[in-house]
């Protein structure tokens, strides 16, 4: 993708190499040296991000706030691998290596041999920010750290840790080992080492990438998050039932999904997330989240993560809930 060459390396961003963002002497390790990553975060896309970087025969740690959330998105992969396993598109013997290659806990000193960690936490800046304060004292200095938000500053969360030149983000697409893109996003102050060795990883994990700046949301998400929040706008409005609206964007905008099947995919409380940061960032009232949105996450009503969102999904198949 032409983006990604967008532009070269200063000669100050050269001489910056090798410098580590703490002050101690570190070198930046080379995507082909990277051997083990740490996922924070076992929910739908910390364990699909663990799933295919296993798979891509690297070593993985993974962690969550407690032993059942991380034996849940074990679990997760375990099955997730055995599907495709069914499916002929791995071997049993590459799923059972890659699981072995995973280990999993709740303590930060899991991470302490990482070459890169991946923040796949919940979409909240201070959460995120909470866990860069855990997960600096147990990193290697030449570790890169990144995160897979969908839409915070990332320039404001590497300011977060102690090498802004070795953070990035590293937007992967839901899920995670279907979808091909992953969206790459410089801070103001990521080194551009930084920025090549995690777009070699990428393509290292079979991925495509795409290059956005730091502004709220990205490229991706500023575009879907708003179409969205217009389509739970059209429900609230009364202009059409769940129903309606997704078999009217399916089969007359050639969409896959629905936007309302899509927003309860995503997790209606990261949609609302998204939509507070573009809402915030970008002063502009058109990004205003959907009232009936706000409702939905209020009653702990976020998708299929929780059973339940614009569609109920207690039976075999999604019952539409409006
Ligand atoms: P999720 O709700 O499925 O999982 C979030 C996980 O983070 C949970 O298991 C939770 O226990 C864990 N967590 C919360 N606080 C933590 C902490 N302090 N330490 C460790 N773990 C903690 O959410 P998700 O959909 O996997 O989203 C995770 C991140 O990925 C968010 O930043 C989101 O914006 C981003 N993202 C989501 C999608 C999507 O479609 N859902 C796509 C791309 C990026």
């Amino acid at each position: 993708m032409s983006t990604i060459a967008r532009r070269e390396a200063t000669a100050s961003e050269k001489a910056a190499r090798g410098k580590p963002g703490n002050g101690s002497v570190a070198q930046f390790p080379a995507a082909a040296t990277i051997r083990t990553l740490g996922v924070i975060g076992a929910g739908q896309m910390g364990n699909g991000i663990a799933h295919v970087s296993a798979l891509a025969g690297l070593n993985v740690r993974m962690l969550d706030v407690n032993e059942e959330r991380v034996k849940a998105g074990l679990e997760s992969i375990k099955r997730n691998m055995g599907r495709q396993a069914e499916r002929g598109k791995i071997s049993d013997d590459d799923m059972n290596a890659a699981l072995k290659r995973i280990k999993t806990g709740i303590d930060y000193k899991i991470f302490s041999d990482c070459d890169v960690v991946i923040e796949a936490a919940t979409e909240n800046e201070q959460v995120k920010r909470e866990i860069f304060k855990a997960l600096i004292p147990s990193l290697k200095p030449d570790a890169i750290v990144c995160t897979n938000t969908s839409s915070i500053s990332i320039t404001r969360l590497a300011a977060a840790t102690d090498r802004p030149g070795r953070f990035m983000g590293m937007h992967f697409m839901n899920p995670v080992p279907v979808m091909e893109l992953v969206e790459l996003i410089r801070g103001i102050a990521t080194e551009e080492p930084t920025f090549q060795t995690i777009k070699e990883l990428a393509l290292r994990l079979g991925k495509k990438a795409a290059v956005a700046e730091d502004f709220p949301a990205f490229i991706v998400n500023r575009i879907l998050l708003p179409m969205i929040n217009e389509a739970i706008y059209t429900l609230y409005e009364g202009v059409g039932s769940v129903a309606a609206i997704d078999t009217a964007m399916r089969l007359g905008a050639r969409h896959p999904m629905g936007p309302l099947e899509l927003a309860d995919f995503i997790g209606l409380d990261t949609c609302l997330a998204v939509m507070h940061v573009l809402h915030d960032g970008l002063a502009d009232t058109k990004y205003r989240p959907c009232p009936l949105l706000v409702k939905y996450v209020e009653a702990g009503w976020l998708g299929r993560k929780s059973g339940r969102g614009f569609y109920d999904y207690s039976g075999e198949t999604p019952v539409p809930t409006r």
